[in-house]
Order: C-alpha cells, then structure tokens, then sequence
C-alpha cells in the first residue's frame, strides 16, 4: 500500500508558503474575465465596479484571466479584454501581463495548484474522488441522485488506489447532507438555502482542469480577494462556495452580485441577439468615456448630495462609488440614454479635441478638396448625439443634391420663389466682385446688401444658404458655408439656383 502513499503526501510547508504569499490589510478586488471573445456591457460594467471599488478604497485591482472551459476559448480575446480595459482607463495593479506577487494571474497557468488543493479538500473531508462520471447522463435524466453516489463514501485509501492505478475520476464536493448554509451579498443581503438542494459539484474534470467553480474560490482566496464582484448568475452558487471556504478554513470575501443588464423587460443583452460590445459602440461613434459614465449608472446610483447628478469622469465616480448604490433590480441598456450622455460628452469636448475624434468621419464624408475639414469641425460639433450622424450633416457638401424650389419658401424669413431668385440675383455680383474670401469679408458683404435693399437680413441669408445645400438644416449658416465651399462652387451653386428658379 506504500507505493502510491507518497503522491498524495500533503506537503504542508508548499500550502504554508502559498499562504504566506496572500497580501492582507488592504482591498483586493478581481476582474476575472474569461476569454470568449467579447466584452458586452454587462462585462464591462463588472469591471468598471470591481475597479471603482478597488480605487475607492486605495486598493489593488487585479486581472486574472478564466480560461479553464478550454471549449469556450476564442483567438484574440484576452486582447480585446486588454485593450477593452486600457480604453476605458481601468488599469490594473496585477495581472497576465504586469505580473504581481500573487501570480501567475492565467488560470490554466495555475492548473497544478488546483489539483493540489483538491487533494488537501479530500483530506479536510470537503471533497471526494468520484469514478462513476458515466452516470451524470444518468443524473441529468433524473435516473440518478447523486445523493446515492457510492464514491461518496469510498474509504479514501481505496479511492487512492483506484486513482494510483490511473482509473480516470473527477474530484467533487461534498455537500454536507442535511442542514442549510446561508451567505451574504452586499446587494441581495443574507441569502440561506438547504444544503440538500445543492449538488455535489465537480471540482476538478477528468482532464485535470477545475472548474470554474473550483477555481475561482481557490485564487481569490490565494489572491488575497476581499470583494467579489459578479453577475447574479453566480448567486446561486455561493452557498457551497461558502461550504468550499469553510471546509478549507478559509475567510470568505464580501461578494457583491450584480444583476444582469437587459436589452428589454424580458431579456438580457446578449451578442446572439445583435446588442452591441464595447467595441461595437465605439464602432458606433461613442466616446470611451461617455460609454463609461452611462454604464457605471446601469444598476448603480450616487446617493446623498450626487443622487441628482449625472455625469461623472471615471476620477470623480472613483470618489463616490459606493458598494450601497448598487441596485437589484436588473437595468435596461437604454440607447436613447446613452446617446444622451454621447452628446453631452462631444459637446463638452475642447475643438482640437473634438476634432481629433471627428476627423475621420469627416474625411470619409467629405472630399471636396477646399472644404477646410478644421472649419467644418466645430459647426458639427453641437449637432451630434454620436459621431456617426456627422455624415448624413455634411453629405451636400461634396455635390449639391438634388432640392426642389419650395425649400426657398420660409414663412418666418418672409421668402418665397420670388424673392429668393431676387436675393440670389442681387447676391451674385456682390461675390463675384469679393477680392477676400474670409468669413468677415462674405458676412459683411451680404449683411451690407441687405441693408442696403432695406430688408431683413433673413431674406438674403435663407436663399443663399439653400442655394449652396440644397437642404432645409445645415450645420453653419449661408456666410459659413460660402466660406466652406470657396468661391468658385459657392457662386456656381448661386448660378445654379438663380436658374432652378428662373
Ligand atoms: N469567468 C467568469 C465570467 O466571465 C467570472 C465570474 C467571476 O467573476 O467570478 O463570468
């Protein structure tokens, strides 16, 4: 029976150096995504939580990646989760790539660890090798009640020497039979079940890898994890984490569930039914931040002197998080929201700032090689809830569309057709004769004719700037776009409206 005595020798100074690694005294909260290639805002919020309370508190916030459901992994993704993270500003104090004491932060990297501590379970009485993985076919049916599991009660030496003689098994929990467990959650309260209602769960798979469920306790207990920050899907999960901590002896991290972000009343969001990512958004012409600010109030809201306020930079958010706020009611992803706060946060921005963002919608919008896109910037900027409607803006800029003469006709101007082809023919030689193109000289040129016919100022301004755009809204009024245009297209197009109306 010595023979296989020694692989299952605990060796207790490696789990007291493990031990001794766990930073203590200060807060400590993950984001521990797994790597399935996507990063939908119910993520991203988890995220943005987990780090406002880890900076709320001068704590670490710490990246671990999940990647033990090697099904589920996709090419790519822990790049998006990086990239996701930088983006929106929450950087980590450890993780994959910064490394930390507690390390290494990649699950699959850690993948001996976890079969050591399903063994010291065994010994503590918290687990047990189970051999009959056939039947949880079985289980699923309703045929077997895993209750009547004989593995359950194998005496650990023959469940040892089945293994020494490689028989394939998974390690389970033993839930204890009878009782109830309760736990707490900072949002849902104190929470208590029968501890016969809970399954014995698999721990470590055949393939020797745990399961998330395993694994996430094991390394927020060896990181050292004081919050837990998760989506509410994972309630109903906690009573036998809190049995695994217990069985270990471990403290149990204050867990704060987080309910789901939905698409409508009914369902959640999801990438299967088209709601977008993160990425998707900015895609969509949506600031970083703006994303950030609206997301951080989908299921959370300020209290006290903020509880009327709105917009917060992820600094000021970091001062007044606040784990109270956060409400169990699941939060519907409201685009009209959203958008709401995009175009406060593309108002809000400084020109050149504005610009940097615009810029490339601008030059895919417009080609007209003397349109000054720095000019054309800042008559869009209030006008946009996402930089996606500067397009549909600035489209007459390249070519005059087609337009019918009764967007001349302005009742609160006092034009009509008539008056308009007047004002245009009277405009005319006035550019023409324009040595200096500058917005002062066309301004003063066609404020200076109105005032000399004797007439409103509206009645040149509304058939110029038709005349140039051909639309009833334009960003920038007729001096604006005179100025935009340049000379040479600005007056044909005044040509081509004194013929249209002619
Ligand atoms: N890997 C899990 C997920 O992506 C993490 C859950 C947790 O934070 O514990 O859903």
């Amino acid at each position: 029976m010595n023979f296989f005595w020694e692989e299952f020798t605990m060796d207790m100074a490696w789990f007291d150096e493990m031990e001794g690694r766990i930073p203590h005294g200060e807060v400590r909260t993950r984001f521990a995504p797994s790597p399935t290639g996507y990063m939908h805002v119910g993520n991203l919020r988890t995220a943005l939580y987990t780090w406002l309370i880890a900076r709320h508190g001068n704590g670490k916030f710490i990246l671990r990646i999940e990647d033990t459901d090697q099904g589920r992994l996709v090419e790519g993704a822990t790049e998006i989760i990086y990239s996701t993270l930088r983006q929106c500003g929450l950087d980590w104090d450890e993780g994959p790539d910064v490394g930390g004491p507690v390390g290494p932060y990649i699950q699959t990297q850690r993948r001996e660890l976890y079969g050591k501590y399903a063994q010291l379970l065994v010994e503590k009485g918290g687990a047990y090798y189970c051999f009959c993985e056939k039947t949880e076919s079985e289980e699923d049916a309703g045929d077997f009640d895993r209750a009547d599991d004989p593995c359950r009660d194998l005496p650990l030496e023959e469940a040892r020497a089945r293994v020494a003689a490689g028989e394939p098994y998974v390690i389970r929990q033993r839930i204890p039979r009878g009782g109830q467990t309760t736990f707490h959650d900072a949002v849902f309260g104190s929470i208590t079940v029968d501890n016969d209602t809970l399954d014995d769960q698999v721990l470590i798979k055949r393939d020797g890898l745990p399961t998330y469920n395993f694994a996430n306790v094991v390394d927020d207990h060896l990181m050292g994890i004081t919050h837990v920050v998760r989506g509410s899907e994972y309630l109903s999960s906690a009573p036998k984490y809190n049995l695994l901590y217990e069985s270990f002896g471990w403290e149990i991290p204050e867990y704060i569930h987080c309910s789901p972000v939905m698409r409508d009343a009914h369902n959640k969001m999801s990438k299967r039914h088209g709601d977008p990512s993160y990425e998707d958004l900015l895609a969509q012409g949506y600031l970083s931040p703006a994303v950030v600010n609206y997301v951080s109030l989908l299921g959370w809201a300020p209290k006290g002197e903020n509880s009327e306020r709105e917009f917060f930079t992820l600094q000021e958010l970091s001062e007044v998080f606040d784990v109270a706020g956060i409400s169990k009611s699941p939060a519907i992803f409201d685009r009209e929201k959203l958008n709401y706060f995009n175009a406060h946060y593309l108002r809000a921005m400084a020109p050149e700032e504005f610009y940097a963002v615009a810029e490339p919608y601008l030059k895919e919008a417009v080609h007209a090689p003397q349109v000054d896109l720095k000019l054309l910037a800042p008559l869009v900027q209030g006008r946009c809830d996402t930089l996606r409607d500067i397009a549909p803006q600035v489209d007459f800029l390249d070519a005059l569309p087609p337009y019918s003469n009764e967007l001349y006709c302005h009742k609160k101007m006092k034009t009509n057709e008539e008056n308009s082809l007047e004002a245009l023919n009277a405009v005319l030689p006035v550019l023409e004769g324009l040595e200096s193109w500058s917005y002062d000289a066309i301004h003063d040129a066609l404020v200076g004719l109105a005032a000399r016919l004797e007439l409103k100022n509206g009645r040149i301004m509304w058939p110029v700037r038709t005349a140039l755009s051909g639309k009833a809204v334009t960003p920038g009024g007729a001096v604006e776009l005179c100025q935009l245009l340049g000379k040479e297209e600005s007056l044909s197009r005044i040509r081509k409206g004194i013929q249209q109306l002619s």
